[in-house]
């Protein structure tokens, strides 16, 4: 087992990544930056070092002073959390270069799947099914381009490989508007992601979000822990979220699933990862990899009692995944509301002193977040300051639990997202299940 952990991130993830390290007896060492030496993380690891100012390029990016403190102190792996450096291929490498484990997949793979073209080509070869759409990059002919459309028929979308954080993307409805749109999302992707390559995609107009989560271990064993519908979403960011996805037929799952699992046997895939989907009229469409532990990875530790977290670890210790697919049985149904802070109207960022802070409980209730009353919630960073979870032996009991919860839950002096959530959790259609990523948007012009 890795012996002792640098935990490269902040706030709820850098907490939950310490008490995985706590429990399985790894030592842990806290980096953060000047404003976040506070944390409740920072106060509960063996070590901490300050690594930095506080704008994050200074310090949650700064890999000389991450890789400086795994040096200092003598540690043996580094944990990205997700965010930050966690998708950086790069970074992977000169954290491996350097003599230590990168908790995650290997520098190859997050290349591999970090472009968005040849992850679509490696699920394709795999047979995960994917959106139909141009096969690979766009030419520069635009007669070509134009065909390609017509093709794959209109509303299509145009994509930018090295896209991430729902930027790079236009919305095709005619061929009027074709190419000046492949123009400008090549020249806007090659200013913001310095890779001006992009692909077309057919464009799905009412799909829900649905997501596969994966552990593998790099030496031939691949598993999935079942899905997870994110569809509530707000600028394509995830608010809500629920274990297994509603009204899926089984067979339908069931196929989706064994892709997964294979799709990582294929690519040489280690560590916890996710299959981003698609899916439409009874289909799934992958749209990308996310090759790290994901915000809303508790949901399906509740449904699996598989921690995803500990299966890092032990994963990047170099032990073979201890479960096997058989033993992974979905039990029951959960949901995570994402807690920002934030005006629950206009959405602003609202940081500032929490005054007070009591978390729900009960039954079925889990709160994963790094909150206590008097700590302040700095400007620099995402506004996540937690997370609720509620489970329950079916998809309402669940349900109910949330909403208790939520009204349990004090936080005083910030605003949060808290009331959106209420509401939320008693809106009828999302009671019945299965709304599309619109749904949320659309409710709030209301
Ligand atoms: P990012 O890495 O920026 O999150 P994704 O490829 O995951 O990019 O797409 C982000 C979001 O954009 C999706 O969740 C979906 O809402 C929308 N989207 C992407 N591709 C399509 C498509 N082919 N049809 C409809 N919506 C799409």
């Amino acid at each position: 087992m890795l012996d002792k952990v640098v935990i490269a991130n902040r706030g709820e993830i850098a907490l939950r990544i310490l008490r995985a390290c706590k429990e399985l007896g790894i030592k842990t060492v806290a980096v953060h930056s000047q404003i976040d030496r506070d944390l409740l993380h920072v106060r509960l690891a063996d070590e901490s070092v300050c690594i930095g100012p506080n704008p994050s390029p200074q310090s949650y990016l700064n890999v000389p002073a991450i890789i400086s403190a795994a040096e200092v102190t003598d540690a043996t792996g580094i944990h990205p959390g997700y965010g930050f450096l966690a998708e950086n291929a790069d970074f992977a490498e000169q954290v491996e270069n350097s003599g230590f484990v990168f908790i995650g997949p290997t520098a190859d793979v997050i290349r591999l799947m970090g472009d968005k073209v040849s992850a679509k080509d490696a699920m394709k070869k795999a047979g995960v099914p994917t959106v139909p759409g141009s096969d690979g990059a766009l030419p520069d002919d635009d007669d070509a381009i134009r065909k390609m459309a017509k093709q794959i028929g209109y509303p299509v979308i145009i994509k930018a490989a090295a896209g991430g954080g729902g930027r790079g993307m236009r919305v095709v409805h005619s061929e009027a508007h074709l190419l000046n749109a492949v123009n400008g999302c090549r020249s806007e992707a090659a200013a913001a992601f310095g890779s001006g390559v992009v692909y077309m995609e057919k464009f799905l107009e009412n799909p829900r979000h649905v997501e596969v989560q994966v552990l593998a271990d790099g030496q031939g064993n691949a598993i999935h822990l079942g899905d997870r519908d994110c569809s509530l979403q707000r600028r394509h960011q995830k608010v809500l979220e629920e274990a297994p996805a509603p009204h899926i037929p089984d067979d339908v799952r069931r196929a989706t699933l064994e892709a997964c699992s294979r799709a990582c046997i294929d690519i040489g895939y280690r560590g916890a990862g996710t299959f981003e989907f698609l899916y439409e009229n009874g289909a799934f469409y992958f749209i990308e990899m996310n090759t790290r532990v994901q915000v809303e990875h508790p949901v399906t530790e509740m449904v699996t009692g598989i921690d995803i977290v500990k299966e890092q670890l032990r994963i990047a210790s170099g032990m073979p995944l201890s479960i096997k697919q058989e033993d992974v049985i979905i039990r029951g149904h959960a949901f995570e509301c994402r807690i920002n802070a934030e005006d629950p109207k206009t959405f602003m960022p609202c940081p500032g002193k929490v005054t007070y802070f009591h978390a729900p409980g009960g039954p079925g209730v889990r709160v994963d977040s790094h909150l206590y009353a008097g700590y302040s919630v700095p400007p620099n960073y995402d506004s996540l300051i937690g997370k609720i979870i509620t489970y329950g032996r079916d998809r309402e009991n669940a349900l109910n639990r949330m909403k208790m919860a939520l009204d349990e839950l004090i936080v005083s002096g910030i605003k949060t997202n808290q009331p959106l959530h209420q509401e939320l959790v008693r809106d009828g259609e999302f009671r019945k299940g299965g709304v599309n990523i619109h749904y949320l948007e659309k409710k709030l012009k209301g």
